[in-house]
């Protein structure tokens, strides 16, 4: 199963605000620091917010920060907001496939697919950032 790139970025920027301390980075510099173009960080970044995850401050002084809800966030259900219930396999599409009406394959995928999800379930952002991940996302981040 591949994720989205934009369900990798938002953990990435997630990550990047875990560690941010009392800095509150612009969405700019965290885009920078995990070596993302501007324009799609700032679509990530704004579906984030409206989640509940960042906060955004706007002017001097402003920049991105995590909520409490965003610090203890499953990254099961980040995947799951981002990737959406779609099946992983398109049976239905343009071209429905012959055996949709009765495929054990469809379930077992289905049931794989939630497995996986179920997996990330019990991690949290917070989670992903302990060592030696964390150390290294700020010493990259400190040189942008
Ligand atoms: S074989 Fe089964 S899982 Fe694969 S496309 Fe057809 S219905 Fe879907």
């Amino acid at each position: 199963m591949r994720l989205l790139r934009s369900t990798d970025l938002a953990l990435r920027f997630l990550m990047r605000l875990a560690v941010a301390g009392d800095s509150s980075p612009t969405t700019r510099e965290v885009a920078a620091g995990v070596d993302v173009p501007y324009t799609h960080a700032a679509k990530v970044v704004a579906e984030l917010q409206h989640m509940g995850l960042v906060d955004a401050r706007r002017g001097r002084g402003g920049g991105l920060s995590l909520t409490e809800q965003g610090r203890t966030a499953s990254v099961g259900a980040v995947v799951r907001a981002f990737e959406g219930d779609g099946d992983v396999v398109d049976c239905e599409g343009s071209t429905p496939c012959p055996l949709n009406s009765a495929c054990r394959l469809r379930g077992a995928l289905r049931r794989a697919q939630e497995a996986f999800f179920a997996t990330l379930d019990p991690l949290t952002v917070t989670d992903m950032v302990a060592e030696p991940t964390g150390p290294l996302l700020l010493g990259i981040s400190r040189g942008v």
